[in-house]
């Protein structure tokens, strides 16, 4: 149990601020007051956060409950809760109010849900019914929705959000927003929702912020109730945030916010740096606690970092130096299109495995692969699949947005909450229950003039005869069954069993089993996964929470795997390795921040830069493509601005792999200057730059305007792949896999592959195995 007694800490002192240099054992010792870290990334902001909460828990300042503590991701939360337990060297049994905002608002808003006429049990929307709502009432209010979007005013309405506008507070400066009728049609929203017992993602800070403000005796329970608050990440908090924090903070002023203004990656979902500037202001008296020294990155490393921000106009500006060992320079690398950029990481992590380049091997859970925008994951995903080389999927929705998850999903919110709507118009037909848009009609009709659910809905209209036939007697099963799988959840029946009977009796799972197309197996597949996800949560309701908060979507057990996400996603965390792909201007920087006028957006982008290379403690390793298929169309890339701005000194540019690598070169023909010619003179070094095939590339794409880069590629391989190959070599083949050249003949090739035994191949399918 936390606190520790007195006597257990006079005894044991407190080993964990050893561990700290002076700035942050100051910091972490001003127990009192307001408490400002301001400071470059790795320089220990996060760590001596967490040991506050360790001291003030184990000195006894505080309870578990009575601290607040907010961060930025799921990940990073529970990665706080994981060093709070290391630090007091025994199993905390909770800092129940240690999350992100919007899991720490979920808890609140539960507890207070009728002050905004919502009952307790409401559900959260995630994005696509959120639009899903928004487009019947802008279909409703008559606008061209090919026009105007909802997705489009989903994204306005998740602005006014953010910056804590109910309906009635949005100025009138917004008037204009979405065809004139966006605020209209945002205060039906809300009383959409309302009815629906749902909120959105921004209505779970909006609510409470609204309540803070309007019960007076709620919020001063929390602010005697938190007598400590602190806040990691503070430059990305959004107006919200900042209101719902500044609100709480007021009655102990026992706040500590921790950040660094180089990191705010949020702007263009509200956040304001100006928050973390303001501190001061807002906080009189403000102890202000400055770090300079990264225990994380080599200097390599953080030189690039350091060479990157510094392009950036408006910031403080910081001194950052680290004491390890210099270590090896950023790597960069360019290749001909998106999947050999895949391929090759795949491959490197592969030797890192094993030990390279006189480096120890590195286990896979030290490496990541961090993105800019996640339909770049896509690609490793593939890859990664085709070799078995585990991966996960951090911070995203992935496997939870699959159709066959999400349909799932629905049946289990109907068993927790018969009255979902969203959930029932999900399912109704799925499977196919003779229901078409006639029999949805009635029942919707059926439950609005009776003020009902749909689920009751469905009810009067069979009891009243007004569906017959197949669809009417699929109706009643999928409505008895709805209120049976109510019934089992309200009498406490396992909520597994709860999960598989649902799927099972809706003949959700048979479907699937019936279904012929290549998908199916696969979608049989996560169904299992789901229900084996349920396991580490009590119940569904829990569990559907976590889903809606959009946490990892694979538990940290077992097997060792890289880690794939978005830079976004990255913010806070560390790893030994990291790959940076993608870095090419339009893609990174995006293509919007380069459309903008002035430089908000590029200077953003850049911020992102900063952060993707300080996640890296000892291998960072940059890489771009010549070619990319981007929104089903092939685009010839340039390198990115970025790497440009990377200091020459700390970069090593390494020579592409054979063929690929000759592909860049034409792409980007025109480079000049520093780390571009070089990387020029790289690309023409490499093999496939001076073969036949290349040169007949090079003059055919000239004619194309480099328009057919697959086809082009394919012909450097068709002409130098016959002799390209030894007799034991080794290869790799698409489907096949990797194995060794046991002969050639002509363009045919014996290979012995590793899964799938001998084989005679046609040598165009196969490329060199990097060894
Ligand atoms: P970011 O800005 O990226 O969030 P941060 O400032 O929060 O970085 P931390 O994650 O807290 O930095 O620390 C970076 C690394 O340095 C961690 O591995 C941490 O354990 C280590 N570290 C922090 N302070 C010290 C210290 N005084 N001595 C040794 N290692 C430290
Ligand atoms: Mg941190």
């Amino acid at each position: 149990r936390i606190p520790l007694s007195q006597q257990a800490l006079a005894a044991r002192g407190a080993p964990y601020l050893d561990e700290l240099n002076a700035a942050q054992r100051e910091a972490v010792e001003a127990l009192d007051g307001p408490v400002l870290m301001l400071a470059g990334a790795g320089t220990g902001k996060t760590k001596a956060l967490t040991t506050r909460i360790a001291h003030l828990l184990s000195t006894g300042r505080a309870r578990p409950n009575e601290i607040l503590s907010v961060t930025f991701t799921n990940k990073a939360a529970r990665e706080m809760k994981n060093r709070v337990g290391r630090l007091l060297g025994q199993a905390v049994e909770g800092v129940p109010w240690l999350g992100t905002f919007h899991a720490i608002c979920v808890k609140l808003l539960r507890r207070h849900a009728e002050l905004v006429g919502l009952k307790t049990n409401f559900t959260i929307l995630d994005t696509d019914d959120q639009v899903r709502l928004l487009k019947q009432l802008v279909v409703a209010a008559g606008i061209d929705e090919k026009r105007w979007p909802a997705r489009q005013l989903a994204h306005v309405i998740d602005g006014w959000k953010n910056r804590a506008w109910t309906p009635d507070k949005v100025p009138a400066g917004e008037a204009g927003a979405f065809n004139h009728q966006g605020i209209e049609i945002y205060e039906q929203y809300q009383e959409r929702l309302k009815t629906l017992n749902a909120v959105d993602f921004g209505d779970l800070l909006l609510h409470v912020v609204w309540i803070f403000q309007n019960h007076e005796d709620v919020l001063a329970q929390y602010q005697r109730w938190f007598k400590y608050i602190l806040v990691d990440e503070y430059q990305d908090t959004n107006v919200a945030q900042y209101l719902w924090l500044r609100l709480l903070a007021q009655g102990h002023k026992n706040i500590c916010c921790v950040g660094d203004d180089d990191q705010s990656i949020y702007g263009w979902r509200g956040a304001e740096v100006g928050n973390i500037l303001r501190f001061e202001k807002d906080f009189p008296g403000a102890k202000v606690v400055r770090l300079e020294q990264n225990y994380r990155s080599t200097p390599h490393i953080l030189a690039a970092a350091s060479g990157v921000i510094s392009a950036n106009e408006g910031r403080l500006g910081k001194t950052l130096f680290t004491d390890l060992d210099e270590g090896e320079k950023v790597r960069l690398i360019g290749h001909w299109d998106g999947d050999e950029e895949a391929r090759w990481i795949g491959e490197e992590i592969e030797s890192m495995q094993r030990g390279t380049r006189g480096l120890e091997p590195f286990s896979l859970d030290t490496m990541a692969i961090l993105v800019r925008a996640s339909h770049q994951m896509r690609a490793f995903e593939d890859r990664f699949l085709t070799i078995g080389l585990p991966y996960r999927v951090i911070g995203g929705p992935r496997f939870y947005e699959r159709m066959e998850i999400r349909d799932a999903m629905a049946y289990f919110r109907l068993a927790v909450s018969p009255e979902n709507d969203l959930a029932f118009e999900r399912i109704v037909n799925t499977p196919k229950r003779g229901l078409g848009d006639k029999a949805q009609q009635k029942i919707q009709m059926e439950a609005r003039s009776n003020g009902v659910s749909l689920v009751e809905g469905a009810k009067i209209l069979l009891a009243t005869k007004g569906l017959t036939g197949k669809g009417a007697i699929e109706l009643g099963k999928l409505v008895l069954g709805i209120e049976r799988w109510h019934g089992l959840v309200q009498a406490g029946v396992s909520h597994i069993e709860i999960a598989e009977q649902a799927l099972d009796e809706s003949g959700y799972t048979e479907h699937w089993q019936n279904d012929k197309t290549p998908e199916a197996p696969g979608r049989l597949e996560n169904l299992k996964e789901l229900v084996k996800a349920l396991e580490s949560f009590e119940n569904l309701q829990g569990f559907l929470e976590h889903v809606s908060l959009i946490m990892d979507n694979e538990s940290d057990e077992g097997e060792e795997k890289v880690s794939i996400m978005t830079l976004h996603a990255a913010k806070g965390l560390e790893f030994p390795v990291v790959f940076l792909p993608g870095w090419e201007d339009g893609l990174f920087p995006s293509q919007r921040s380069m459309d903008e006028s002035g430089l908000k957006g590029l200077e953003e982008e850049r911020r992102l830069a900063y952060v993707g290379i300080t996640r890296a403690e000892e291998v960072a390793t940059i890489s771009f493509a010549g070619n990319r298929m981007v929104y089903g169309q092939w685009q010839s890339q340039m390198p990115s601005r970025f790497i440009d701005e990377l200091p020459a000194d700390h970069v090593e540019v390494l020579t592409p792999p054979g063929l690929y690598g000759g592909g860049f070169g034409a792409a980007s023909g025109g480079m000049t200057g520093g780390i571009q010619s070089t990387i020029h003179q790289k690309a023409a070094e490499a093999d496939g730059y001076n073969s036949p095939g290349w040169k007949r590339l090079q003059s055919r794409s000239q004619k194309r305007g480099m328009s057919q880069p697959s086809e082009a590629r394919n012909m450097v391989i068709d002409m130098s792949a016959i002799s390209a190959f030894t007799v034991g070599e080794r290869v790799f083949h698409q489907k096949f896999g990797y194995g060794a050249v046991t002969a050639i003949e002509g363009d045919k090739l014996d290979i012995a592959f590793d899964k799938a035994g001998d084989k005679k191949v046609v040598a165009k399918f196969i490329t060199a195995a990097a060894s």
